[in-house]
């Protein structure tokens, strides 16, 4: 039976912990909040750790999932650290989407004590998550991740053996930096053909059997903007920190990229305006406000 640790109960670190409180795991949890962690241990029955070193005792697997990488080599030190009690043999397997330089440091820290590390970090949004059908990107050796697959496949519907340690953390970001283009692009456009009097449902209905179409234009504006809900899921400080992995790698890499760092401007931007707490679509008000116009469907509802 794996014995398996659970550290960060946020909104996609609590469905995928969800899927690991099953038949044939022992899961313990862990939160910084403990209130979080005490419901979470109540409602599915997993043991609840009072600290990252009590969670990490005696497991195979922990896997941590948290904002940023610099949050989770914070929890590998201290009398309540990580490193306090992992076992030799265990493997630590990040799911935050992270940076590599980060990641390389902790992977060559847990080395030294006989600990594996895949930076694992996860696409497929919380409803991805619910679902236990998330894609996930692991760098690190590929004998470490055939070690932990049985874990990573009770949310992970896709996974897939990038590189080395930082693969995985660099395919992410260079996957949100996408995101974040098409979010800003297609809030652009919209409020363009919004002030030119085409309502932005009709162009989202052109748009989405046409070429211009994404996941930004076919779900994001529809579900979020449009409808004017803008649900919180996930959020632009946490895409704001994924352009700004991108546009660094792109940097590091000596890559010409002014789409990337522009875009890492403006949601650095966006993020000011907005708050910590927005959710990633409602970068769209900011294109708003600028344009002078909203996207909304003329005809009433969506
Ligand atoms: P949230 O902000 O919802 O949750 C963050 C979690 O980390 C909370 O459990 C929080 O604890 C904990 N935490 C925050 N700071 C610290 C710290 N310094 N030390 C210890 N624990 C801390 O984030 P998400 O769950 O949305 O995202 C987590 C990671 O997954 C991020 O890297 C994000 O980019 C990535 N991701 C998110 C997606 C999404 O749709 N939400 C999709 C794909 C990837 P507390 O309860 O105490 O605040």
């Amino acid at each position: 039976m794996p014995r398996v640790a659970f550290l960060g109960l946020g909104a996609i670190g609590t469905p995928m912990a969800r899927h690991l409180a099953r038949p044939g795991f022992d899961l313990v949890v862990w939160n910084r909040t403990r209130a979080k962690a005490d419901a979470f241990g109540a409602a599915h029955g997993a043991r609840v750790a009072t600290s990252p070193a009590e969670a990490a005792r005696d497991r195979d697997v922990v896997v941590t999932c948290l904002p940023v990488s610099a949050d989770v080599e914070a929890l590998l030190d201290g009398p309540d650290g990580l490193l306090a009690t992992l076992p030799a043999g265990a493997v630590l397997v990040d799911c935050t989407s992270g940076d590599g330089p980060t990641s390389r440091r902790m992977a060559a820290r847990l080395a030294e004590r006989g600990v594996g590390f895949l930076d694992a970090p996860v696409s497929g949004g919380v409803a991805g998550a619910e679902k236990g059908a998330l894609t996930v990107m692991v760098g690190g050796e590929a004998a470490t991740l055939e070690a932990v697959r049985a874990v990573l496949a009770c949310f992970g519907q896709k996974i897939v053996h990038c590189g080395a340690v930082g693969a995985g953390d660099a395919l992410k970001a260079v996957n949100n930096a996408l995101l974040a283009m098409h979010l800003w692009g297609t809030a652009e456009g919209l409020v363009a053909l919004a002030k030119a009097g085409v309502d932005p449902a009709v162009a989202l209905d052109v748009i989405n059997t046409s070429s211009g179409r994404s996941n930004a234009s076919m779900n994001l504006f529809p579900e979020r903007v449009l409808s004017r809900a803008f649900p919180r899921t996930f959020r632009l400080a946490l895409l704001d920190k994924d352009v700004g992995i991108a546009a660094d790698l792109a940097r590091e890499q000596r890559v010409v990229s002014p789409l990337l760092q522009m875009t890492n401007e403006l949601f650095r931007q966006a993020r000011l305006e907005l708050g910590e707490e927005a959710d990633h679509a409602e970068v769209a008000r900011v294109v708003e406000r600028l344009g002078g116009a909203e996207i909304r469907a003329l005809g009433g509802n969506a």
